[in-house]
């Protein structure tokens, strides 16, 4: 998901618009903004579908006014897998002694399942099928006397990842996990403007300055004069970064960890390269995933770059679509080969990852029906063993296929002519550590593909899920 907050500015509504017209990308199935204006009081509006289609008309932008707000683009992980009802789409809004608050949360809460139970034994009525929605719960049992202070104790019981934006009247909050799994950025605006952003690319849009990016643990409160507090209500931890933000789920013009994205990209194409050459005609990307990572491969192994599969612009991002129908449909509707190009030539297909498999099969299928010669698959993340429990919704087990063959059996299964996957070390070294993954203390998380979880998935293993 993607989060967005802006406060100190007039018409808050239309940045926080913008801010995720430009996080899109991070959650497509529905959208959501919370404003408060002393006169018209807490305004929501949530959508399903595009920012665009839902956030730029008159008619609803005028009903959210205010100098402050908050924003949430969602698509859905873990629990309520392609179920999404309106109820679930934040913000969510709770009313409590001191005035209202309203939350939206990027990342998995990994205890979901329990806290809630324990919630309604003692009284909570849940709204929605959303594991965010404890958090408000917890606030709401918390005998602290304002809302950063209940956010706190909430926070402080919640396991897994979380990148919240929040807001009261007059303050707008963001905070990060202890282990910082997801992203969020602080930017300033105007005079005494502040927005919070789950990536930077979003201040791009809107003309807002980074200042830095939240830190692991933090929880900053900005108030609507443009004053702004930071502490630290966890106990320290050691950071995990998710290392796939990296390789596929940020936007490739963001900066993260004060790393571009792209040149991360590009160099896990370079890592690739030497780790895994082939003699070969042409690199292309499956884009646009595959497309950094495609252009490294080309630059260090000296072969041509060539856009042998054109993506139809019109299309989302087919991992996003949670159900399993159109996602296989959606390979053709999105991508097309490009026939001049590559036929009679020896193809090296770059992309971000094998997930299921249905993508790569399908494009192999598309490339040897347009006449390519060869066909060698070079794949810019390990093998995705493992599911995600912190915010990106990977399958079950038996639905990797990196879970059940090895790589010569999906080699085989793809039926290609060589199959690599960058290794562990040299995607981290393509992020920037030089000196590898420090196996006794991991720098990022990378839980999916190595099967070492950075924070227990509590409700996962009370399910039976074996480690
Ligand atoms: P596959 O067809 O192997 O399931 O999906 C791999 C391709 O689709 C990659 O290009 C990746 O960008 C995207 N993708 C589709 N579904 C997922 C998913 O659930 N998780 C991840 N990490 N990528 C996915
Ligand atoms: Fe990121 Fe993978 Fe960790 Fe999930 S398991 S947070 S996708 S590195
Ligand atoms: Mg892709």
């Amino acid at each position: 998901c993607g989060v967005f907050g802006a406060v100190g500015v007039t018409d808050a509504a239309s940045f926080i618009a913008l801010g995720l017209h430009a996080l899109q990308h991070r959650g497509q199935e529905a959208g959501g903004i919370v404003t408060y204006d002393p006169e018209a009081n807490f305004q929501s509006a949530r959508r399903f579908g595009y920012v665009r289609d839902n956030f730029t008309s008159q008619k609803v932008m005028e009903t959210l006014p205010g100098s402050i707000g908050i924003g949430h683009v969602r698509y859905s992980t873990a629990g309520s897998k392609g179920t999404t009802a309106i109820r679930d789409v934040q913000p969510f809004f709770g009313e409590f002694a001191m005035g209202g608050a309203a939350i939206a949360h990027n990342g998995n809460i990994t205890n979901a399942d329990s806290l809630r139970r324990e919630l309604i034994e003692r009284g909570s009525i849940f709204q929605s099928s959303s594991d965010s929605e404890c958090i408000i719960h917890l606030m709401a049992r918390s005998l602290q006397r304002n809302i950063p202070e209940r956010m706190k104790d909430a926070l402080r019981r919640v396991e897994g990842a979380f990148s919240v934006v929040a807001m009261t009247r007059t303050k707008l909050i963001g905070v990060r996990d202890p282990r910082g799994v997801r992203p969020l950025v602080l930017g300033k605006i105007g005079e005494k403007g502040y927005v919070l952003s789950s990536e930077t690319c979003a201040l791009d849009i809107i003309g807002a300055e980074f200042v830095r990016e939240i830190e692991p643990g933090e929880m900053v409160v900005i108030s609507d004069d443009g004053k702004l507090t930071s502490s630290k209500p966890f106990e320290q931890q050691a950071s995990r970064f998710c290392i796939f933000e990296h390789v596929y789920f940020s936007r490739p013009d963001s900066i993260l960890e004060g790393r571009s994205v792209y040149e991360t990209r590009r160099q896990i194409g370079v890592e690739l390269a030497k780790e895994a050459p082939v003699e070969a005609d042409l690199v292309c990307p499956v884009p646009d995933s595959g497309t950094p990572a495609a252009i490294g491969f080309a630059h260090e192994s000296g072969i041509p770059y060539g856009m042998g599969i054109i993506r139809n612009q019109y299309m989302g991002r087919t991992f996003i679509e949670p159900s399993e129908q159109i996602r296989n449909m959606g390979v053709r509707l999105k991508l097309n080969v490009n026939r001049a190009l590559i036929r009679d030539k020896r193809i090296i297909l770059v992309d971000d990852s094998v997930v299921r498999g249905t993508t790569s099969r399908k494009i192999k299928d598309m490339l040897l029906d347009a006449g390519a010669a060869e066909v060698h698959f070079r794949i810019a993340s390990p093998p995705t063993m493992w599911p995600c429990f912190y915010g990106v919704d990977t399958p079950d087990r038996d639905k990797l296929l990196a879970a059940q063959m090895t790589v010569e059996e999906m080699r085989q299964h793809l039926d290609v002519d060589s199959l690599q996957f960058i290794s562990l070390d040299g995607l981290y070294r393509a992020a920037g550590v030089a000196e590898g993954r420090n196996n006794a203390k991991p720098q990022y998380c990378d839980a999916c593909f190595s099967g070492e979880y950075p924070v227990a998935p509590t409700d996962m293993l009370a399910k039976g899920f074996e480690l």
